[in-house]
């Protein structure tokens, strides 16, 4: 029944003609009665507070003054006319200004009674003034449903200009919740609202539109919010559980004697706990009978390889292959640099693949795949060739995510009868109440401890002017034997110029570090892959004492010899970006440094960067930085994502409700994952509308 009025076309409510029918359909996107209670104020406005004119001050505040106006004039020509309105109180005067609508507005205004005016003050030739102000007859004020509290509703120029002001949609608001009064049935159960002591339905919807009180006003939020983020919640919750019992994976019963082998006698270092805790929740994943699909997150130099070789001896011991990919070849081949000795040491074979791979090589592989002789393939995007075929694929690890698409990762899927187990490595930390609102589907590892013994890398921001003193800093580095990477952003949309910088850039430090006392690589994205490998090499074997690069080295490549990252332009660069390039240093016993250069203009936000770099090293506390000054729209894979379309939460500052709302979630499909129970039925009915609209704000009334 209720759904019923509920659905009524905008067009019938009272106070909405055709026009505004249409203008509210294309403006804001309401179609019908609930999708207008679903317009929810952006902000509220104490409405208790009146201001005197004398007092007013020039800082364009919103303010609200009773008077009266005396006198309406027309002034200026053409399209500068305008319709001016002198309002006074009994301590001075402003003017009132319309622009548009003049001939209209002035039929309407009545002249010495007392009006409620509200709008943004602003100050113009000696007087201030309020343009298109929202009036109302103090009588009508004192009369309306509206209440102290002032809502202000999302809006758009045109709507303003077609005369639907925030008062209109007040006006509207009201009309509307006389009409359908008692129509909205409860989405939550009884368990769930007395337990976080939630108001009703009817109530939160009431006192957002119309609040009585702040305390009010504050819980309805509180509800809304939660049921907003509860829905979301407990569709990934309820994903991720019917992907555990529907796809099947193989399960990998026993810890067998390569990785036992390993644990033992080869383990180059004691792992963290951290990556012990992470270890062990692979290893239960991928001996359960649901295929494992976890993300992995560790913060640059966490020791997330090494979790990854573990879960593929898991993988190897059950008789099953792996397979490690790396978005870049300098990443992929380090990987494979770095896993061959420990695959040598427990006699598994490894193989890397990559887009410069020779035929023979190829051919080597290809066998061995195919005949199960090779245990361990790494590589780049190459691996997701349909001529790479498996015997018997059980483990597919990507390493820094974010470059891969899904589709890709689907690639990986048909390798194999069954989809391998996936674990997906990410050194971007996302803040976990991102993670968990756009990968809640997925499963998270944390690494959150790094191996003993680090020291803090040393970060500080210069400005250009000081850059001379920073290249005396350099020489006296590499006079103490260490390396040095200089970073140059490379951004697609200017390549050319970033280009041009870079080798601006490569220039002056050949003049200021001239051979042979020097010798400096560089690498970039337009070099063959060969001679990318070959400049490398040298600075890995510490032939060169400098790395001029372009991000290309942004992620994994570990030297733990370069102790110093000099980013230049370092405002071009996001906070995660400029994160995982410092993380390329601080990998030896040494002391190590990362100098931010800069120009001297900065805006607020590129100071903001600077100043999180040089206060922390915390990627977690970085990444949430990032979001708030970013949002989430931007981060990255999050844009297609419809999870943080939030109508009424915010993923930033809301973090708490959101954990309540998964924990809540969780909780109630674990007793019940069909939401069959009795005391679930308004849940549930809910769920079900859910799925019908895409919008989840259109079920829940
Ligand atoms: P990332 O998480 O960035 O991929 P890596 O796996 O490359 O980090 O590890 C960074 C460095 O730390 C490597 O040199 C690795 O050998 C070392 N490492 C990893 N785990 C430990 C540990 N538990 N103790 C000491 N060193 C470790
Ligand atoms: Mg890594």
């Amino acid at each position: 029944m209720a759904q019923d009025v509920l659905q009524t076309p905008i067009d019938y409510l009272k106070g909405v003609g055709p026009n505004r029918a249409t203008l509210l359909r294309s403006e804001l996107g309401i179609q019908t009665f609930q999708d207008l209670i679903h317009l929810f104020p952006n902000r509220y406005i104490d409405r208790t507070q009146f201001y005197k004119i004398n007092a007013l001050q020039r800082n364009n505040a919103e303010v609200q003054i009773v008077g009266q106006i005396t006198e309406i004039k027309e002034v200026g020509q053409k399209r500068g006319k305008r319709l001016v309105a002198t309002f006074r109180d009994e301590t001075g005067k402003i003017d009132l200004v319309w622009f548009r609508g003049q001939k209209w507005i002035r039929e309407r205004l009545k002249l010495h009674i007392d009006y409620v005016v509200f709008g943004k003050i602003n100050f113009f030739n000696g007087v201030f003034n309020i343009a298109h102000p929202d009036m109302e007859l103090k009588t009508d004020f004192d009369k309306s449903l509206s209440t102290a509290i002032q809502p202000i509703y999302p809006s758009t120029e045109k709507l303003y200009n077609r005369g639907v002001s925030n008062r209109a949609v007040c006006k509207l608001m009201e009309h509307l919740f006389l009409h359908v009064g008692n129509a909205f049935t409860e989405s939550l159960s009884e368990e769930l609202i007395e337990e976080n002591a939630i108001i009703s339905k009817k109530d939160a919807l009431l006192n957002i539109h119309f609040p009585k009180s702040q305390k009010l006003l504050a819980r309805a939020q509180f509800r809304l919010k939660f049921e907003e983020l509860f829905f979301i919640q407990l569709q990934l919750v309820y994903k991720n559980l019917i992907h555990k019992s529907k796809i099947k994976g193989f399960p990998f019963e026993k810890v067998g004697s390569y990785f036992n082998d390993f644990y033992q006698h080869h383990l180059p270092f004691n792992l963290t706990e951290a990556q012990k805790r992470v270890v062990k929740e692979i290893r239960t994943d991928m001996g359960s009978n649901a295929q494992m699909n976890r993300l992995l997150q560790g913060d640059v130099g966490s020791g997330k390889t090494i979790v990854a070789f573990l879960s593929m001896l898991i993988a190897i011991d059950n008789e099953f292959q792996a397979t490690l990919m790396a978005p870049t070849e300098i990443l992929a081949t380090q990987h494979y640099n770095g896993l061959k000795p420990l695959c040598d040491a427990v006699g598994i074979s490894i193989l890397l693949l990559t887009g410069s791979s020779k035929i023979a090589a190829r051919k080597e592989i290809h066998a061995g795949l195919e005949d199960g002789t090779l245990h361990i393939l790494v590589g780049t995007h190459a691996v997701l060739e349909d001529k790479v075929q498996f015997k018997n694929l059980g483990l597919a690890i990507i390493d820094e995510q974010h470059r891969f698409g899904v589709a890709q990762r689907s690639k990986l899927w048909h390798k194999n009868t069954s989809p391998p187990h996936v674990l997906v490595m990410t050194a971007t930390p996302i803040p976990r109440t991102l993670a968990m609102s756009v990968y809640g589907d997925l499963d998270i590892s944390v690494i959150d401890e790094l191996p003993p013994g680090r020291k803090p890398i040393k970060t500080v921001h210069r400005f250009d002017s000081n850059r001379l003193k920073v290249f005396r800093f350099l020489r006296d580095e590499i006079a103490k034997g260490r390396q040095i990477y200089i970073v140059y952003p490379l951004i697609k949309e200017s390549q050319k110029l970033d280009f041009k910088d870079l080798m601006d850039g490569y220039e002056s430090i050949a003049r200021e570090f001239p051979v042979p006392d020097y010798q400096i690589s560089i690498v970039h994205g337009q070099m063959k892959a060969a001679d990318k490998e070959f400049e490398m090499q040298r600075f890995i074997k510490g032939e060169t004492q400098i790395m001029v690069a372009t991000t290309v080295i942004e992620v994994g490549v570990n030297v733990p010899n370069a102790s110093v990252m000099v980013i230049e332009s370092a405002e071009r660069f996001g906070l995660s970006q400029l994160h995982q390039l410092r993380g390329r240093v601080g990998r030896g016993a040494e002391q190590s440094y990362c100098i931010l250069m800069t120009s001297h203009k900065l805006g607020n936000d590129s100071k903001t960067r600077m100043e999180t770099m040089v206060r922390s090293s915390d990627g977690f506390e970085i990444a949430e930085v990032d979001l708030k000054l970013r949002g989430p729209g931007d981060i990255m894979g999050t844009q297609q994502s419809g999870v943080l379309r939030l109508k009424i939460a915010n993923i930033v500052q809301d973090k708490t409700l959101l954990s309540l709302a998964r924990s809540w979630a969780k909780k109630i499909l674990k007793e019940d994952p069909k939401l069959s129970l009795p005391k679930h039925l308004p849940i549930n009915t809910t769920y079900i509308q859910m799925g019908k609209y895409k919008n989840i704000w259109n079920y829940i009334s």
